[in-house]
């Protein structure tokens, strides 16, 4: 990583957002002493995620059913992850887990993710996956898929990966110019850049098929969500804010799709496409 990388810090897309990095991903600032008292008490996890309001019943989940049967590569990964400088961009394990039980669930042969960094969220997809199942894994950048990359080769995944370096968006075009791509993909996760989540839907509702999953993640946006607009926020909290409302509004009015909006990690919203 050049040494300009790292005096940028960046934000849960991958953009720059020239400000301090902080650990947590809640909001910066607080109303009152009373939640100042609950943010001292959240705990340190890299990439803590949770929406919890106990920070107790959180470390209970991972102690007790996360971490116990996190794949050892799963771990691994966490811990090169956790010492990248944006570290704060990562899956959760408790959100790697649910994601590999969920494509586990709906027998998801051919997949797609969008915003990959480190790898963890693609890795999760990787194990879940039959032997000749495939991800194809977009992100703009390369190098932090790398940096992941001999982990889910020691695993014995790589091969299911087709990584594509570069924005997203032109892809999809192409793809869904294509009607041999439509209806074809089981599963779908979209990771990155929260200002194009609605021109992602447009194209990737074609492209999943009747019955397959599309799942946004951070639709919870570190609980800004119910924020009133003059709470003290991040830069790039508010920055992104009014995209995932709109959003969650535009999903829950689509009528091609039913939807489970879960506090899992900073919220994922889960799209069944039914027409
Ligand atoms: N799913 C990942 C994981 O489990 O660690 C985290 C992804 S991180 C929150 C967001 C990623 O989206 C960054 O790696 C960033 O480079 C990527 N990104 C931002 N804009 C993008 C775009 N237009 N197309 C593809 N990827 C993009
Ligand atoms: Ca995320």
């Amino acid at each position: 990583m050049s040494s300009s990388h790292r005096k940028t810090n960046r934000d849960l897309t991958g953009k720059s957002t020239k400000q301090k990095l902080h650990h947590s991903p809640t909001m910066a600032s607080t109303t009152n002493g009373q939640e100042d008292q609950n943010q001292a008490g959240r705990h340190q996890e890299v990439g803590h995620k949770s929406l919890l309001q106990s920070d107790a019943l959180y470390q209970y989940i991972l102690e007790t059913s996360v971490y116990p049967r996190e794949p050892e590569s799963m771990k691994e990964l966490r811990d090169l992850t956790a010492k990248h400088p944006w570290n704060i961009m990562t899956t959760s394990a408790d959100e790697g887990q649910f994601l590999n039980m969920l494509l586990k669930l709906i027998n998801a042969k051919k997949t797609m993710e969008i915003g990959v960094y480190t790898g963890y969220s693609l890795l999760a997809t990787a194990l879940a996956l039959p032997e000749d199942g495939t991800i194809l894994a977009m992100d703009i950048n390369r190098e932090n898929y790398e940096l992941g990359l001999p982990v889910i080769e020691k695993a014995g995944v790589a091969h299911k990966i087709e990584f594509k370096e570069g924005p997203a968006l032109p892809v999809l075009d192409d793809m869904v110019a294509d009607k041999k791509n439509h209806g074809s993909y089981d599963f779908i996760f979209v990771d990155a850049d929260k200002d194009n989540y609605i021109n992602y839907h447009k194209r990737l509702i074609d492209l999943v098929k009747v019955g397959g999953v599309i799942g946004y993640d951070n639709t919870l946006w570190n609980g800004s969500v119910v924020a009133p607009p003059d709470a003290p926020m991040r830069k790039y909290v508010r920055y992104y804010r009014d995209f995932v409302l709109e959003l969650n509004k535009a999903l829950a009015a689509d009528p091609r799709i039913e939807i489970c909006m879960l506090p899992v990690g900073d919220g994922i919203t889960l799209c069944r496409r039914i027409n």
